[in-house]
């Protein structure tokens, strides 16, 4: 689902228990949170996990709302917290009201896995971007949720706060460009793309 004045990618992944994690929930304002409990009631899921790949202000706006209605409280990388509790001063600055964030309890890293159903997610470490980015692969299904790392044809911003190119293409050649090229990749904006296609096409990080 596309979300908020960013056009940010907010994913729902299931499976055929119809148990359901959201990643990067950023559903701002009535008409977009009942956008996304109506996509949950029509199609019969149960939320199981609230993650983020990375917390800037796009990808978190729906934190509240997700905790309020599902209970869920929001499961990140541990590197990610200085810029979650600066995500207000960061919304400020575009107009955003982005009050009573729901603080996370547990952390994710590198390897560990995210269950739902019958299936895992795999947490890749991935910063570069921002700190604290991680991303979430799945190995029998071929794919892979990025948020900012890696786009169609385009990579992250490392002009933020603790963004360092470097460090990113290191992270998109070591840890994306070596799932395999027949992977699905689905950036936190824009297109869905693959591996092959950004190892042969992206401009910024050559396979
Ligand atoms: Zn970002
Ligand atoms: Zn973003």
């Amino acid at each position: 689902m596309v979300f908020n004045a960013f056009q940010e990618n907010t994913f729902l992944v299931w499976d055929e228990t119809r148990e359901c994690v959201i990643i990067d929930p950023g559903c701002e304002g009535s008409a977009e949170q009942n956008e996304l409990t109506e996509f949950i009631n029509n199609n019969d899921l149960k939320l199981v996990g609230h993650l983020y790949t990375h917390c800037h202000i796009d990808h978190i706006l729906g934190n509240a709302y997700v905790f309020e209605t599902y209970g869920l409280r929001p499961v990140m990388h541990r590197d990610s917290l200085p810029v979650f509790h600066s995500a207000g001063d960061h919304g400020k600055m575009f107009g955003i009201e982005v009050d009573g964030l729901i603080e996370p309890e547990t952390f994710l890293k590198e390897g560990d896995e995210v269950k739902f159903g019958n299936h895992a997610l795999e947490v890749l470490h991935t910063p570069g971007h921002v700190n604290g980015h991680i991303c979430f692969a799945n190995r029998d299904e071929k794919f892979v949720i990025v948020g900012d790392v890696l786009f169609r044809d385009s990579i992250g911003r490392t002009d933020l706060p603790t963004g360092d190119f470097d460090l990113l293409s290191h992270n998109i050649q070591n840890k994306l460009y070596t799932l395999g090229r027949d992977f699905t990749v689905h950036p936190g904006h824009g297109p869905s793309t693959t591996i092959g296609y950004e190892m042969l096409n992206n401009p910024f990080v050559k396979g």
